[in-house]
């Protein structure tokens, strides 16, 4: 059986030193309560990675590192952009793609998001793939169709590269960074959509996870009754402790399952 996955997302937070700080915690808080049965990564800002990842292989830690976004060209000239090959050559293991910040404020539509999926399939990093609806959009019952939508525009033609390096984030857009959480019934019945439109594109073993605002409090929940594989947190992984707690809870979980 595969692991669970957590997935820090530190967002624009966190200067080199600060995130060095911040990975020597985890490190030692993860060793004081290990995680077996969970796969746990960071997805730190650009200029944090080589020093993440400096210290995670120093404490010979199993925290894996990916990017918050990569550029869906090769290399060439775009500025302020970087590549698949330069994240490789950090050491860099996987990246979201189409995180909802993304595609709000920096024009990321679901076109972009193939690409880049492509991109990073074809240079052999895993994708975290991030899809939601607005709140409008459920709350004019459209959120199924919606969620298929963005899916199938971004597993489209992909299963070619192997099925192992795709994970899919269910993050309503309206529950990220909010304090508001949807229903554990809500995400599990999202979790099956998901499900059910990753195996037509040949993804049916693809890891499920859900994000928007779980904290140390609700992820234990929404891990038991939504029946996700796992977390992408973005305000709570800037703490040791809360996302460690995160972990902790993933972790019981698939440890039941098993
Ligand atoms: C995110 O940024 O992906 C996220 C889920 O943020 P938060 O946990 O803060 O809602």
């Amino acid at each position: 059986m595969t692991r669970g996955l957590v997935v820090g997302n530190w967002k624009m937070n966190l200067d080199h030193v600060e995130a060095v700080h911040l990975t020597q915690q985890l490190v030692s808080v993860l060793a004081s309560r290990p995680a077996e049965h969970v796969e746990v990564a960071v997805a730190p800002p650009f200029v944090d990675l080589r020093s993440v990842t400096s210290v995670i292989e120093a404490e010979r830690s199993a925290i894996t590192v990916v990017a918050q976004h990569v550029s869906d060209h090769e290399h060439g000239a775009f500025t302020g952009e970087v590549s698949v090959a330069m994240l490789k050559r950090l050491g860099i293991t996987g990246v979201l793609v189409g995180h909802s910040e993304r595609r709000s404020l920096f024009h990321m539509d679901d076109a972009v998001v193939a690409t880049t999926m492509r991109a990073v399939r074809r240079g052999g990093l895993r994708a975290i793939v991030c899809v939601g609806e607005r709140l409008e959009t459920r709350e004019s019952g459209g959120e199924r169709a919606f969620v298929r939508a963005q899916l199938a525009t971004a597993l489209d033609g992909l299963a070619d590269e192997g099925e192992d390096g795709v994970a899919i984030a269910y993050e309503p857009v309206w529950a990220i960074g909010t304090g508001r959480t949807p229903t554990t019934e809500q995400v599990s019945d999202m979790a099956g959509e998901i499900r059910e439109e990753a195996a037509r594109w040949g993804f049916a073993s693809a890891r499920v996870l859900y994000g928007g605002s779980v904290n140390a409090d609700n992820a234990a929940v929404i891990a038991i009754e939504a029946g996700v594989d796992g977390f992408l947190v973005g305000g709570a992984s800037l703490k040791a402790e809360s996302f460690g707690a995160i972990v902790g809870a993933c972790n019981d979980c698939y440890a039941e399952r098993r």
